[in-house]
């Protein structure tokens, strides 16, 4: 059955369709390195699991203060275990991922201290954290300072300028693996070792974080074994694996998680507390799909890339580029035409697709963002999602997609959408 003949039935016009097929039938190769990846990345998974024993007993659930909670012990344990760490951090209480990356920052600095971004300003939320748009209890209103060093003109690192930065005050440096809403690269494991190495050189000591938001298990290796004392994530995207209903992680040397844990629980309660409720089950199966949901969305992300590039647009990165996270930027280059794909993807949605997404002001960020998330988990997005702050150049953001039939499927929808209203005129 040629495949336009189901599409026909979410409304996509045969052009697309075909469009979409011929794109993929260029990507075979891509999509088994891919793959290859996954299998990789699962095996580690599964390792972690039985090296650590976990068993039945370990899905049970935990309330009120929750000590002695077994699953959540060995969960962390099995964390710790995959990304090569001391220690992890993974909990429901944890409620996104700016918490966690704020429960790291607020729980390894202390007033005076300075942090560094040496990746130019962090995402949106972060800059709220930090205390950069006047938002209470931020990390300026207990003292913490912040600095930031842009990229150059090429992406690459402003290693004079990172050098200058470095001072007696320097207590963290920040590093963002992907780029968020930022019009940059997305670093590999590799370029984040090689910056580690250089800023260690400068400064010994110096507590380097990553902020490893939508990276998981997009390559072998993790931030972690580069040299970083903690990465920090959110379990609504990748290590979720679509399954986990919340949470978040910080995974790293001892020292730097029982600071977090003391700042997320109490000083003195650290990770003794916090009951897992009736999630250790929905964590465990969600770390263990993790690589093969990661590894489909990777593929619709390229996807979505080879499409956009067929029907004109500029995207980021390119469908033959290397990727280090799930994230795929289109530019549009107009507010009507981001809203118009993110209604699109929007109809694509299992759950939720009569909706039809509308910009709007969210909590943390400047501009106005319109977000298409049709998601079993609400806001989830490692689910089929786009999003984009409403801004010049107009660039939406596509990512996830449990599977990488339903992210396809988001691509055509996307595309479809911009045809209905008229943006897609010299269509062949
Ligand atoms: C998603 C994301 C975050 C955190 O966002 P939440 O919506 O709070 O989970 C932080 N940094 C980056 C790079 C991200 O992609």
């Amino acid at each position: 059955m040629k495949s336009e003949n189901i599409y026909r039935l979410f409304g996509v016009d045969d052009r697309i369709a075909a469009l979409a097929d011929e794109a993929e039938e260029g990507l075979r190769e891509r999509f088994l390195e891919i793959d290859r990846i996954a299998e990789y990345n699962q095996l580690k998974v599964i390792r972690a699991m039985q090296e650590n024993g976990i068993s039945g007993a370990c899905m049970l659930e935990t309330t009120g203060y929750g000590y002695d909670d077994l699953g959540r012990d060995k969960l962390e344990r099995v964390y710790a275990d995959i990304f090569h760490t001391e220690d992890a951090l993974v909990r429901s209480q944890i409620v996104c991922g700016t918490h966690a990356l704020s429960v790291a920052l607020f729980g390894n600095t202390r007033p005076g201290d300075e942090i560094l971004s040496p990746v130019g300003m962090p995402y949106d939320t972060l800059q709220t954290v930090l205390g950069l748009s006047g938002a209470r209890g931020s990390l300026r209103d207990y003292g913490v300072g912040f600095r930031y060093v842009d990229l150059l003109q090429d992406g690459s690192f402003d290693l004079e300028g990172i050098r200058k930065a470095i001072s007696e005050k320097t207590r963290l440096v920040e590093i963002q693996r992907s780029r968020g809403y930022a019009d940059r690269r997305t670093f590999s494991v590799e370029e984040i070792g090689e910056l580690i190495r250089y800023i260690r050189s400068i400064k010994k000591d110096v507590i380097i974080m990553v902020d490893n938001c939508y990276g998981e298990f997009t390559e072998i290796t993790e931030p972690s074994e580069a040299g970083a004392d903690m990465i920090v994530g959110s379990l609504i995207k990748n290590p979720g694996g679509g399954i986990a209903p919340v949470g978040g992680y910080i995974a790293g040397t001892e020292e730097c998680v029982g600071n977090a844990a003391a700042r997320l629980t109490g000083p003195g309660l650290e990770k003794e507390l916090g009951p897992s409720l009736g999630n250790n089950r929905l964590l465990y199966q969600g770390i263990f799909l993790s690589p093969t949901v990661t590894a489909g969305a990777v593929k619709g992300a390229i996807l979505a890339a080879a499409v956009y590039e067929k029907l004109g647009f500029r995207t980021a990165p390119k469908a033959a580029d290397p990727r280090y996270d799930i994230i795929e930027a289109v530019t549009l280059g107009s507010p009507e035409k981001v809203v118009s794909f993110c209604r699109g993807v929007q109809r694509a949605a299992a759950v939720d697709a009569f909706v039809a997404p509308e910009p709007s002001p969210m909590p943390g960020y400047d501009s106005d963002i319109i977000m298409a998330n049709g998601s079993f988990i609400s806001g989830s997005s490692i689910e089929l999602s786009a999003d984009g702050p409403l801004r010049d150049p107009y660039t939406v953001f596509f990512q996830g997609g449990l599977t990488y039939q339903h992210s396809k499927l988001g691509v055509c929808m996307s595309a479809e959408q911009l045809l209905e209203d008229g943006f897609l005129d010299d269509l062949a």
